[in-house]
């Protein structure tokens, strides 16, 4: 069975930025499944699976436009200090969710000043080449019900 629309997923990888370091890993966790062809995982790494089989070892190197998207810096702000009411210390890297209209957006702290925060709402891979070390562990499937809900169970 290979990689194709409706088919559920299972991979353990690991990711790269252009330095080497890594930024995230499926090591000494479960697999990360999904469902393919529903955009549950960033583009370029679905268009990198599509018609590999179980067991393959997949290399690929995901520009930002096929991640995260490019870093907008109009995403980076200044808030009132009283905005984080309930924090009681507000420290660079920290990240908060916060409710827009367009869903839900993690802020990531980038400077703490007296009476205001400068938080940057640019996904913290944005703008990032992603270098991923892909090992496909198995290929099903999908249900019904996971074909109507668009994810894997
Ligand atoms: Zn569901």
């Amino acid at each position: 069975m290979q990689v194709s629309e409706n088919k559920v997923v299972s991979f353990h990888y690991t990711l790269k930025d252009d330095a080497g370091e890594v930024l995230d890993s499926s090591e000494g966790r479960d697999p990360l499944t999904y469902l393919h062809g529903a955009g549950n995982i960033i583009p370029g790494l679905e268009k990198a699976l599509e018609g590999k089989d179980a067991g393959d070892h997949v290399e690929v190197s995901v520009a930002p436009e096929e991640a995260y998207g490019n870093r907008n810096d109009a995403l980076v702000q200044s808030v009132p200090r009283s905005a984080f009411e309930g924090v009681d210390e507000i420290l660079p890297g920290m990240q908060f969710q916060a409710q827009t209209p367009n869903g839900v957006q993690i802020l990531t702290v980038v400077k703490v000043e007296d009476d205001t925060v400068v938080v940057d709402g640019n996904h913290p891979l944005a703008g990032k080449t992603l270098h991923f070390s892909v090992d496909i562990t198995d290929i099903r499937d999908a249900t019904a019900e996971e074909l109507a809900h668009g994810h894997a169970h």
